[in-house]
């Protein structure tokens, strides 16, 4: 998708503070961030939210998962834990329709959302 700015970052056309990446999935800093830690893993295919899935995108959903709280372990959140947020649509709060996991900790966070 030529205007999504997350495949944007994909492709090294915009710059993103990298974390993470391999051929399926890419994490990088949020840019505004509201916590201690905040990264964003996303699928490096564009899918437009987590409401566009399916059965064939199981493996893939599960993989970014796991990567997401590995990934949480290795910013420091191992012990006292981290917020896996998934926002989706006008009333999730989703702003960019590139589906994307939010990875939040280093504080406690209050719930639930307003
Ligand atoms: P959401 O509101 O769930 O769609 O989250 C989108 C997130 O993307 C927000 O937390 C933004 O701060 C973040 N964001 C937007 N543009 C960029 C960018 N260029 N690099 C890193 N994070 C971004
Ligand atoms: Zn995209």
């Amino acid at each position: 998708m030529n205007d999504c700015i997350f495949c944007k970052i994909i492709q090294g056309e915009i710059p993103g503070r990298k974390i993470y990446e391999d051929d399926d999935m890419l994490a990088f800093h949020d840019i505004g961030p509201q916590a201690p830690v905040h990264f964003l893993l996303i699928p490096k295919r564009h899918i437009t939210s987590i409401m566009e899935t399916g059965d064939e995108d199981a493996l893939l959903i599960g993989r970014l998962l796991v990567k997401a709280q590995e990934l949480a372990k290795e910013s420091g959140c191992g012990e006292k834990g981290a917020r896996f947020v998934i926002n989706c649509k006008e009333d999730g709060g989703q702003t960019v329709d590139h589906l994307h996991i939010h990875v939040l900790g280093g504080r406690p966070l209050a719930w639930p959302p307003g």
